[in-house]
């Protein structure tokens, strides 16, 4: 049976039930997009300022605030009162003297937003390696940086996954290339350097990154990233320390001294650091360390 036409009215009903449904996907896309950190809560407040007729103007002010990471209702409900903005306010609809608070109260918390790029130092043969090893297993949502060094594979190091394996000339290639976001001499031999790319790339799509160089590399992105969070690994002890870098047995006992002397300046430079961990346990370890990556800025004490 063909239907007949429906009345006017029906037909007008129908479009507006259709924009809704549209208006109601495209609200929630915007939220979609603040809760997975492809976008502020702080931009999208502009967007809807900028264009009343916008999704991001017709979103209430709780959802907008709902959707920040981290913000759960109680709290949502809290500063919802401390900005005295009613539950029913959409962000299109908010007065001069309102907007100015929120805008103010996002511009202070987006300064408080955790830092999505960790770096992760420490003395040699902290574990380090045990730990990122881990959180690449176990974290997979975390981007580990891929370094490129100039010294050669041990056994059982895979090119592209460990290490990008590359020549001196290759090496200076990069840095003539500037594609390096740092990189430095480790323990007076091999030229170690983070690509750059892929860092900028994952923090762009909202992704936590994490980087597991040496001191010398954590002092320069905290120069060309000043909201990096440096971490610092901690033995349990020095004799400890000293216990694990001559158990892995992998280098000559030169490189062995070598290694502790570079180990006994880091250990000096950990008061640098935003947060320490301490590496008793690697599950532990390295659940502190993501942890910390999910913690409001400012919020890292050292243990
Ligand atoms: P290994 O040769 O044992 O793999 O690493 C030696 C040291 O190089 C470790 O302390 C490690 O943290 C450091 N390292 C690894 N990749 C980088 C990097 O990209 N930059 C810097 N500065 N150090 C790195």
């Amino acid at each position: 049976m063909t239907p007949r036409p429906a009345p006017p009215a029906d037909v007008d009903r129908a479009a507006a039930g259709r924009a809704a449904i549209a208006a109601r996907r495209a609200r929630a896309a915007v939220k979609q997009e603040i809760s997975s950190r492809r976008r502020t809560a702080l931009d999208a407040a502009q967007a809807g300022w900028n264009d009343p007729e916008s999704a991001e103007a017709s979103l209430r002010v709780t959802e907008l605030l709902g959707s920040v990471p981290s913000l759960g209702p109680t709290r949502t409900a809290r500063i919802m009162g401390e900005l005295e903005i009613s539950d029913k306010k959409r962000v299109g609809g908010l007065g001069i003297r309102q907007r100015s608070k929120l805008r103010d109260w996002l511009v202070q918390r987006q300064g408080a937003e955790p830092s999505r790029l960790v770096v992760l130092a420490g003395p040699t043969a902290v574990g380090k390696g045990t730990v990122s090893a881990y959180i690449r297993d176990n974290y997979p949502d975390v981007m580990l940086s891929v370094s490129a060094t100039t010294r050669k594979p041990r056994p059982g190091e895979v090119d592209g996954v460990h290490y990008y394996f590359v020549s001196d000339e290759e090496f200076d290639r990069k840095i003539a290339a500037r594609e390096l976001l740092e990189w430095a001499v480790v323990h007076n031999s091999y030229r170690y350097g983070t690509p750059r790319p892929p860092i900028d790339a994952a923090l762009a799509a909202g992704r936590r990154v994490m980087l597991e160089i040496d001191l010398q590399g954590a002092r320069q992105v905290r120069e060309v990233m000043p909201e990096a969070l440096l971490v610092f690994l901690l033995p349990p002890s020095w004799e400890e320390l000293v216990r694990r870098l001559i158990g892995r047995g992998t280098e000559q006992p030169e490189e062995q001294q070598r290694r502790l002397d570079s180990a006994k300046v880091e250990l000096a430079a950990q008061d640098e650091f935003d947060a320490k961990v301490v590496n008793r346990e690697v599950g532990q370890a390295a659940r502190e360390v993501v942890e910390l990556m999910d913690a409001p800025a400012g919020a890292h004490t050292s243990r």
